[in-house]
């Protein structure tokens, strides 16, 4: 284990959340290596941890004001074993080669997961479309395509949204996808529903993400019903995690952005819901805004330098950080266990440090990781690649049950494996060992390649 951490590190000592991310699941997947010489002398964690692929490239667009801009696009195509490879874009200032690498890996486990044919992979730019009009976004994304489009297709790398990448966004690469191949074919999801979208992807990371912590209530014979609940993020994943909350007798009192945190003692209702929806998505307004709307909350600016997030510290029962990685710190888990916190379930990719994540198992919270809990969106995304394939669209029902039917499975297959490894209710493990056997197994009935 000691000698893969060394390699990685040492072939590309920046790449920090590669790192921890390549580290979590080295830990937990050792028994299964040492249960399995084949395993080692095939050298699986030496070829899962190396993309098949990297795409880095240049992305030149005009600004409003005549200007010319540079960014950097990437597109880093991690594994195939499965399936084509699948997984967001992301367009945030601070994207590096580390966090899509660290993205894609996560990825390939997850999608291993949903019991879906797809393979992982990431991609994006530091390019940030905050403050930024219609049309710079528009001819930003028609760049990032010109260079996108010969590495992706429909059976080789399908791209779908993350931070910063919604339906505009996703419809401004996909007009840019079409006239550059000539074809309209399902080469992103996420797209909008009268073009070959799929009812309930805008809603399938955060649905997902609370039958998750449904299922993970249901093995204590609880519910969400009463419970109150800390989320953090102020987008897509953030909004439908509290949305299903609410439909599910819960009470959500925080929500978040990079600025800072509205705490709402009454708890959101549809209609203030209704409002945040209408705030970041129509007019990508901030949710400080939230206070003028509903002068009850207290907005509380968080200077990023501090040891931890106040947001973190309200009492509650149940914690879903749905923003970033890294948001939840050893002194926020330390700070939630005191207010009561006994579930957490992460909606964001790797939202709690290694040390935080620790505080959380040690201590009998019920934890679900990223790659089980959020596997919904990419879950619906892959019936979305089904649909569009028959030329077909599901009813709204029927793919909310599919997405339910598939995030129950992944709670089972992660207990069931945590629990053949004697990780008792550890969803880390389960999550780890499960996604990680699926894929190498793959990898192996295809030789070296
Ligand atoms: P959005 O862009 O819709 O929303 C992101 C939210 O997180 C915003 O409120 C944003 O605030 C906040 N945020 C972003 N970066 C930071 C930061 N560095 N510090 C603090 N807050 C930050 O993204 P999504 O909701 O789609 O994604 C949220 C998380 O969920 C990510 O980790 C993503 O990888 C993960 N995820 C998303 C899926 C999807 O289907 N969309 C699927 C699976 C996982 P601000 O506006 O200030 O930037």
């Amino acid at each position: 284990m000691d000698e893969i951490m060394s390699l990685v590190k040492g072939r590309d000592p920046e790449q920090r959340e590669f790192h921890q991310a390549v580290q979590e699941v080295v830990e937990t997947v050792k028994p299964v290596l040492d249960r399995n010489a084949a395993y080692r002398q095939q050298g699986v964690l030496e070829r899962v941890t190396e993309p098949e692929r990297v795409i880095m490239f240049r992305v030149p667009w005009q600004d409003d004001d005549g200007q010319v801009q540079v960014n950097r696009g990437f597109r880093v195509q991690m594994n195939s074993a499965l399936g084509p490879y699948k997984g967001g874009l992301r367009f945030h200032p601070s994207v590096n080669l580390g966090i899509i690498k660290f993205l894609a890996f996560e990825q390939v486990f997850k999608n291993s997961l949903t019991t879906l044919a797809m393979g992982g992979g990431k991609g994006g730019s530091d390019f940030n479309p905050k403050g930024r009009s219609d049309g710079e976004v528009m001819r930003f994304c028609q760049s990032f395509m010109g260079e996108l489009y010969r590495h992706i297709g429909p059976d080789t790398d399908v791209p779908a949204g993350d931070i910063g990448v919604g339906a505009r966004e996703i419809g401004y690469l996909f007009g840019m996808y079409k006239k550059l191949s000539n074809e309209f074919t399902g080469v992103l999801t996420g797209k909008s529903l009268n073009w070959g979208g799929s009812l309930i992807r805008p809603e399938a990371t955060g649905y997902g993400n609370v039958y998750f912590a449904a299922e993970m209530l249901e093995t204590q014979g609880e519910t969400l019903e009463g419970k109150s609940c800390l989320v953090s993020g102020s987008g897509n994943v953030a909004q439908y995690t509290t949305e299903k909350i609410l439909e599910l007798g819960g009470k959500v009192v925080t929500l978040s952005d990079s600025s800072g945190y509205i705490y709402d003692e009454e708890g959101l209702d549809c209609e203030k819901l209704r409002y945040v929806k209408e705030l970041k998505n129509v007019m990508r307004g901030r949710i400080k805004e939230y206070v003028e709307k509903y002068p009850n909350a207290v907005y509380t600016a968080v200077d990023p330098t501090l040891d931890h997030n106040p947001l973190w510290s309200h009492p509650a029962d149940c914690a879903m950080p749905c923003a970033t990685q890294n948001e939840v710190n050893k002194v926020d888990a330390e700070n939630l266990l005191q207010g009561g916190v006994r579930l957490v379930s992460e909606g964001a990719n790797m939202p709690c440090t290694p040390d935080a994540v620790d505080i959380l198992i040690d201590s009998g919270v019920l934890y679900a990781p990223g790659k089980a809990a959020n596997a919904g969106g990419v879950a619906v995304s892959g019936l979305e690649m089904a649909q569009n394939s028959m030329r077909l669209s599901w009813p709204r029902e029927e793919v909310d049950a599919r997405l339910k039917q598939i995030m129950k499975c992944i709670h089972k297959t992660c207990l069931d494996a945590a629990s053949e490894y004697g990780a008792g209710q550890n969803y880390l493990v389960g999550a780890n060992i499960a996604g990680f056997i699926k894929v190498v197994n793959a990898m192996l009935d295809q030789g070296l390649v």
